[in-house]
């Protein structure tokens, strides 16, 4: 008995072109195709349900990167520039990525992964592991030759030389064959003194490179973690109001001083651009 009854199985079908009798790939070979590729993305089981149809926008700045993601795909491959989602957690950065990435499989057929920063460095330093047989580059293969990689929460790992001059050289040589990443970040654009800043995190050639092959868009909106997933104007509201994680209470002046390297970093003033003072610290982010 044949699983497909369109094709009885030979993955081809008939269809009409102007009168003409031709054959085509069939509705099932385009579904095994897209399984396959999507088995090898590695999204985790959590971001299983994201698609740029479910994205939920209380934003401008959120519409703006749902459009900038839908235009990428309808690009891909031939794209000039990756995308750098920034912003604050919960706020859809994530959902966005791997969204995408389902979005350009399914319709372009792409050879696409997902990794989270912190896992892949983990796999990689495992392989030094003397009872490991993967080699480093068995892990890095993959994420060096995807035609679409999307880093998910770069800098969220602790800073160390190692890291910089790993993620240096899968970014580097992305950038050098040209092939489409989609990193997303919490880090904040500030200088390097500042514990979350892409300068003090990744280093300032790597955000320079960064600079270069992706376009930076910064997302703001509620966290969906505090509110729940589809809050109404009178959440948003009260979540604005109240939570301590809101932009607005975050640019209070007026936080408990904290202990050690914390209340050193808190002297430095508020950044004026966006009202905000951000701190945050390497270990403790917040909402995750
Ligand atoms: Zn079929």
């Amino acid at each position: 008995m044949p699983a497909c009854d369109i094709c009885d199985d030979t993955r081809w079908k008939s269809i009409t072109v102007e009168g003409i009798s031709r054959v085509t790939r069939c509705d099932c070979w385009h579904q095994r195709m897209y399984e396959t590729l999507l088995k090898h993305a590695r999204i985790p089981r959590r971001y299983a349900h994201c698609e740029l149809a479910n994205f939920e926008t209380h934003t401008d700045s959120q519409r703006e990167a749902h459009r900038k993601a839908l235009k990428l795909v309808d690009q891909f491959p031939v794209v000039d520039r990756g995308l750098l989602f920034y912003g604050d957690a919960g706020v859809g950065k994530t959902h966005l990525g791997v969204a995408l990435l389902k979005e350009a499989i399914r319709r372009k057929g792409a050879r696409a992964v997902f990794f989270e920063t912190r896992d892949l460095l983990k796999l990689v330093r495992d392989t030094y592991n003397a009872s490991t047989e993967s080699t480093e580059l068995d892990v890095l293969r993959p994420v060096l030759e995807a035609e679409l990689l999307v880093l998910d929460d770069l800098g969220a790992e602790k800073r160390s030389e190692w890291v910089e001059e790993t993620l240096g050289l899968v970014i580097n040589t992305r950038y050098s064959e040209r092939r489409v990443t989609v990193f997303t970040t919490n880090m904040v654009d500030g200088e390097n003194t500042e514990p979350n800043s892409f300068a003090f995190q990744v280093g300032l050639r790597t955000r320079s490179r960064l600079k270069e092959m992706c376009d930076w868009v910064h997302v703001q909106g509620v966290d969906v973690r505090e509110v729940g997933p589809h809050p109404t104007a009178e959440d948003i509201a009260r979540w604005e109001k109240q939570s301590p994680a809101s932009p607005k209470n975050r640019g209070r002046r007026d936080l408990p001083p904290r202990a050690g390297t914390q209340a050193k970093a808190q002297l430095k003033p508020v950044r004026e651009r966006d009202g905000r003072a951000d701190l945050k610290w390497p270990g403790g982010r917040a909402g995750s």
